[in-house]
């Protein structure tokens, strides 16, 4: 059976992971980009807001001081240090801020808090030197050198009270801490990490762990195989623009930087987030769509597998039903037609094409039932199976005809061959409790280069195979061109009977029937004859074929008609009529229209029916008794006598001669032939002719061709003669001449 591949889908399959694999890549590269540039946002959004908060409590810190520096201007000159330190210490706690104090130009410095530790001299001068210059003044200094994570932020207000020019400033120190929930990154949860750098890169104020104190000399390093986006970052952050800058760091983990200006002193805020923060939720969205799709993928595919088995299961059973024998199992003809071509190519069409089949099959299935049949041909089955090799092919045709497609060599090993085969088949299937052998003929087509189609080689072999059967031995027969030229033949006598019919191409010939007591003419036989032109053909040729293809019931009635119309003639012309016997095919038998049409036709002409003999062939009526005695009963009924033509000839049963009235019963010309120095034939005939005597039956001999047989035969008994020693079959005129003179002898 030819099987579903599943070769094509699993390579299908494959290429189907591939594709999913190459799109979950795609996929999760998408979404990767896509949280990246969500994440961007998110931190350019989240820094914004960070740098807007920042320098909005710085604007409300500028604010609150300037509202201080105003109230401590109007309250100079101050009553003292304590007064102004007080003054300060209560303005510190109301404002929240960590420290209050005024720096006089000469270097006095009052805090809110006398137990402070005083701010470094560097870091008064500095607030002296710009509150000179604005009134406003804001830095961070670290607490101690090169801290970073615990600054100070500074601002000072320059006082004026003289409007003059300023005697001092006051100023406000914040640590870092008052600023971290400000600058914390809220978006990026613990993830994220912001510092303020100076316009140059150095880092003033940070919450987290920083790796660097000046963030681009560090970017400088990171960032050296692409030193475009550096150069591109430095430039943006001289235009006071925000901006953004990936790198990677030691443990070469993604980095995002993204620089916020502030609106103070050309300082940036600077958010730092990792990268793998992204990558952590793309891959997590790429896994949850992965197991997705190997979900989607398996149940796809399993489905597909499913419906494929499915398929590969309901292929099986249309391979069954189309393809095998239901009796036997093997193949049937379909299956031979659909491989016959490849198997013939795989046996580089060295090959015959054999036909067999078990002759009188159906006597085993009359005798033995359809059951032993059926295991008959079960075993045929095995047996092939066994003999026929896989590069070979068989199948059953019908019935109990096999095709066999054999690898060839020559005739006469291909004769062993099958000759064994033979031998095979009677071991295996013969019939348990009997004696019955099986029995084949093989009718062989040998394969040549000619590119014939199947049905016309299977046709040949056909040929061969009738031929085969009508031997007794060997029942192997080989096709050749003889079979076919016969073939051709009977197509083309096929091709013009209907035309032969009408233009009247079909005659009839007379045998006479003498008495062979007195050689007085009692009667004939009419004998069809094909007049084509010049060549007249005898009725062996056609008459086979016709009763095959039924033509055979037109033809009789035809020369049924012709009798009749001779037998008016007659009687017209004052002609003494004789009856004449026509011959009628079994096919008649069958035919409920036969005796009708005989009266019919008798009506027509106004003839007695005891002038028209009806001859039956003795096999005819053996195959179907009850038939036959149906219709003679019926001829006898309206008059016509009935012969039984060619006694003896085949298997003849004396049941026969039981059952059914008979006018006349014809010995064939082989029941007679040969008895001359045979005196045990000779008492067959004796005794048959008497025995059909005895029972009121007239005895016509056929084929009598000598005086000894004439001699010996009227000695015996018969009443009638016909044969060539008498008179061969003649046209009508010979006959009417024959009949003139009333005797043969
Ligand atoms: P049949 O009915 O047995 O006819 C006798 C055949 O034996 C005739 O052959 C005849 O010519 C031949 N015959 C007669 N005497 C002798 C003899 O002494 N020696 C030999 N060797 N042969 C002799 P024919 O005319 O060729 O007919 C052959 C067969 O064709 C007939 O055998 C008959 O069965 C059949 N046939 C002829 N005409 C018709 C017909 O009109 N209808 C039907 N259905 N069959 C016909
Ligand atoms: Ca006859
Ligand atoms: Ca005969």
């Amino acid at each position: 059976m030819q099987k579903i591949s599943f070769r094509p889908f699993i390579v299908f399959a494959l290429l189907a992971a591939l594709v999913v694999i190459g799109g979950v890549v795609v996929y999760w590269q998408q979404v990767n980009t896509l949280l990246e540039r969500d994440v961007k946002i998110n931190i350019a959004q989240a820094s914004e807001e960070a740098a807007l908060n920042f320098s909005n409590l710085l604007k409300t810190d500028r604010e609150i001081l300037t509202a201080n520096a105003i109230s401590i201007e109007d309250a100079y000159p101050w009553k003292n240090d304590s007064f102004l330190s007080e003054t300060l210490a209560r303005y510190a706690q109301n404002d929240h801020f960590h420290l209050l104090g005024v720096v006089l130009k000469n270097g006095k410095t009052i805090y809110s808090n006398p137990a402070t530790r005083p701010l470094s001299p560097a870091v008064l001068q500095a607030i002296l030197q710009h509150t000179s210059q604005e009134p406003y003044y804001v830095d961070i200094f670290p607490r101690e050198k090169g801290k970073y994570k615990s600054a100070i932020l500074v601002q000072a207000i320059a006082l004026n009270p003289t409007d003059k020019s300023p005697i001092g400033a006051l100023f406000a120190i914040q640590k870092e801490d008052y600023y971290q929930g400000v600058l914390a990154l809220s978006a990026m949860g613990a993830r994220g990490n912001s510092f303020i750098i100076r316009k140059d890169g150095s880092v003033i104020l940070s919450f987290g762990d920083q790796p660097f104190s000046n963030v681009f000399s560090f970017l400088e390093q990171k960032t050296l195989d692409i030193p475009l986006a550096f150069v591109s970052l430095r430039k943006t952050i001289e235009a006071d623009e925000p901006a953004l800058m990936g790198y990677r760091d030691m443990a070469q983990a993604h980095y995002f930087l993204q620089f916020v200006p502030l609106p103070v002193n050309g300082w940036y805020l600077v958010s730092s987030i990792p990268a793998h923060y992204i990558e952590e939720q793309a891959t997590q969205v790429a896994k949850l769509s992965l197991i997705l799709f190997i979900v989607v993928f398996f149940v796809f595919y399993g489905l597909i597998f499913l419906i494929m088995r499915m398929r590969e299961e309901s292929n099986r059973q249309l391979f069954t039903i189309a393809f095998v024998d239901p009796l036997t199992g093997v193949d049937n003809f379909n299956r031979m037609c659909e491989q016959f071509n490849s198997k013939l190519a795989g046996l580089n069409r060295q090959a015959v094409l054999v036909v067999f089949d078990i002759n009188k099959f159906k006597v085993i299935n009359d005798l033995h039932g359809y059951e032993r049949g059926n295991e008959v041909l079960k075993r045929v089955a095995q047996v092939l199976r066994a003999e026929v090799a896989p590069q070979e092919a068989f199948c059953r045709l019908s019935a109990d005809n096999f095709v066999l497609l054999l690898n060839y060599q020559d005739r006469p090993s291909l004769l062993k061959r099958l000759h064994a085969l033979a031998v095979e088949l009677k071991r295996n299937c013969t019939v348990e409790d009997s004696c019955l052998m099986l029995d084949v003929s093989f009718g062989i087509y040998e394969i040549t280069d000619e590119p014939l189609p199947f049905y016309i080689m299977l046709d040949r072999a056909h040929l061969a195979l009738e031929h085969a059967k009508t031997r007794t031995l060997d029942k192997c027969e080989f096709y050749d061109a003889q079979d076919r030229r016969r073939l051709v033949a009977e197509q083309r006598i096929e091709a013009t009977m209907e035309a032969a019919l009408e233009s009247g191409e079909f005659a009839i010939h007379l045998q006479p029937k003498c008495d062979f007591a007195t050689g007085e003419i009692r009667g004939a036989e009419a004998l069809v004859r094909w007049n084509q032109g010049e060549k007249t053909i005898r009725p062996d040729e056609f008459i086979p074929l016709f009763e095959r293809n039924g033509f055979i019931l037109k033809l009789d009635m035809f020369i049924l008609e012709q009798v009749a119309r001779l037998l008016a003639g007659w009687k017209e012309r004052g002609i003494e009529p004789v009856p004449l016997a026509v011959n009628f095919s079994r096919l008649h038998l069958n035919d409920a229209r036969f005796i009708p049409q005989m009266r019919c036709v008798m009506a027509d002409y106004n003839l007695p029916s005891k002038l028209i003999e009806a001859e039956i062939t003795e096999s005819v009526i053996f195959n179907n008794l009850d038939r036959a005695k149906e219709v003679i009963d019926g001829l006898h009924l309206y008059g016509f006598p009935v012969a039984m033509d060619d006694f003896g000839s085949g298997y003849s049963s004396l049941n026969v001669l039981k059952e059914l009235k008979f006018d006349s019963i014809k010995l064939d010309k082989e029941f007679l032939s040969g008895f001359e120095d045979n005196p045990r034939a000779q008492k067959v005939i004796e005794q048959t002719v008497r025995m059909i005597k005895s029972l009121g039956v007239k005895v016509i001999t056929e084929g009598v061709e000598t005086r000894e047989q004439a001699d010996f035969l009227r000695a015996c008994g018969a009443d009638l003669a016909q044969g060539y020693f008498f008179s061969r079959p003649v046209t009508i005129d010979v006959f009417e001449q024959l009949l003139l003179k009333r005797k043969l002898l």
